[in-house]
């Protein structure tokens, strides 16, 4: 069986457009891929190519995004002029494979599931093997029958791998989940804990390890009693894995006593095994990098929309364009990282840029003789004007050039901090450090001291 978690850094691939940057060169970025089910459901063979050959069978694993269906069915509505309010196509094909209750449910009666949808065991547990097989066979049905899958054959054949068709499988499947509030888990948490016990079943009988994925909102990092609520009604499922999403959790806005609720939480599912942070940022990390979470096994993140994430709306996001400073470990409006350059000196010359910002790959290639004037190449911006009730607006949008050159350096900075293994004192040492900078930037830094102040006390 090969490892569930391949390494500490794992990618999710959002949108489409992500592609650019998990391909190539940025395959040396990142250990593992998340993949968002919905993704599989826009472009079934799409995705099956690309995990086969471009992605040169990275290892991944599916999100079932099953919480998708609990929310208001608008989310899941079309906003294209021609199809506006029809089930977006994806979805439709994720409901199509996940079958009944959503079925009925959703593109009949356009409403949301409930828990009492599933009373039912049988149709509990149809709906959770549906969920799993999707997993577990999406990428090696479209591969089957394929140019892909004669490569396979040969491969076998030549006694390269003893099962190649086993990189199609995900490393782990992920029990169904619904996303839980404090007013929600009456509802939805005894269902989440049947979906995993019966999903540990599926698992085994496929010699597979489980994750359950527990979906929280941030409420649960002020309570204590939420949370010991939460963790005890997971521990007899027997997961291998948990993956955990706290909705709208952002790190960098976090204050003190959430990141220890944070932290809490972490230790507590380590009891059931090993932890993933489906969205996390450098504190997430630095948790891992200093041993202070020790069964944290993985953070993950997303490419454009940054490092935290709500449950609505489901997949996608709307780009925005930064520049990652890595020594505050967030990303800056443009302007604001010119000011933070300047400070560190960074326009001196080129080799200072090097020495106190980034020496990454993407920097590299644009800072030359004029680091002032080059660095603007990550703040271009076009106007774009358009008529809205009869006035004309001009709004500036980042140039695509300057969108894909802030998320290229992003990317190699976050491989450079992925692979780096500080101690303790020194990750406190440099976010002290980092903290000066609020002077330059104010609360745009401030998370350096609010996490230096929890990891010195861990
Ligand atoms: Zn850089």
């Amino acid at each position: 069986m090969p490892k569930a978690i391949a390494g500490n850094h794992i990618i999710r691939y959002g949108t489409p457009a992500d592609q650019k940057f998990l391909l190539g060169s940025y395959l040396a970025c990142y250990d593992q891929l998340a993949l968002n089910a919905n993704m599989i459901g826009h472009a079934p063979a799409a995705i099956a190519s690309l995990v086969t050959q471009r992605l040169r069978a990275k290892s991944f694993f599916v999100d079932p995004q099953t919480h998708a269906f609990q929310h208001s069915t608008s989310y899941l509505e079309s906003q294209g002029e021609t199809t506006a309010g029809r089930i977006k196509r994806s979805i439709q094909t994720l409901l199509k494979a996940y079958g009944q209750p959503l079925e009925e449910k959703i593109l009949k009666q356009r409403r949301p599931v409930t828990s009492k949808d599933f009373v039912n065991h049988a149709i509990r547990r149809a709906f959770c093997e549906r969920v799993l097989d999707f997993q577990l066979n999406a990428v090696q049905n479209q591969v089957r029958g394929s140019d892909a899958a004669k490569y396979y054959e040969y491969l076998k054949l030549k006694g390269k791998s003893q099962n190649p068709t086993e990189k199609l499988r995900p490393a782990f499947l992920v029990a169904p989940y619904f996303y839980l509030t404090p007013n929600l888990i009456s509802e939805w948490l005894n269902l989440n804990f049947q979906f995993a016990e019966i999903a540990r079943k599926y698992a085994d009988s496929h010699n597979m390890k489980l994750a359950i994925q527990v979906v929280l909102s941030r409420e649960f990092l002020g309570n204590s009693v939420l949370r010991e609520e939460v963790v005890s009604a997971y521990r007899q499922t027997g997961a291998d894995l948990v993956l955990v999403w706290i909705s709208a959790f952002s790190e960098l806005t976090a204050n003190e006593e959430e990141l220890y609720g944070f932290v809490d939480l972490l230790r507590s599912f380590g009891e059931i095994g090993q932890v993933v942070n489906l969205y996390g940022s450098y504190f997430s990390l630095a948790l891992k990098l200093s041993g202070k979470v020790t069964k944290l096994a993985a953070v993950a993140h997303g490419l454009e929309y940054g490092e935290d994430r709500d449950v609505v709306p489901v997949g996608g996001g709307i780009p925005v364009s930064k520049f990652y400073v890595p020594k505050l470990h967030s990303r800056l409006r443009f302007r604001d990282a010119v000011r933070v350059v300047r400070e560190l000196r960074g326009f001196k010359d080129r080799e200072s840029y090097f020495k106190n910002v980034c020496a990454c790959r993407q920097c590299r290639k644009i800072i030359a003789s004029n680091p002032e004037d080059d660095f603007a190449k990550y703040g271009e911006s076009q106007t774009v004007i358009f008529t809205r009730q009869g006035q004309s607006i001009a709004l500036e949008y980042p140039t695509r050039d300057a969108k894909e050159r802030c998320v290229s350096h992003f990317m190699w900075c976050k491989k450079a901090e992925f692979e780096s293994n500080p101690s303790r004192d020194a990750i406190l040492d440099d976010l002290r450090e980092a903290a000066k900078l609020e002077q330059v930037v104010g609360p745009e830094a401030a998370h350096c001291t609010t996490w230096s102040a929890v990891l010195a006390k861990l």
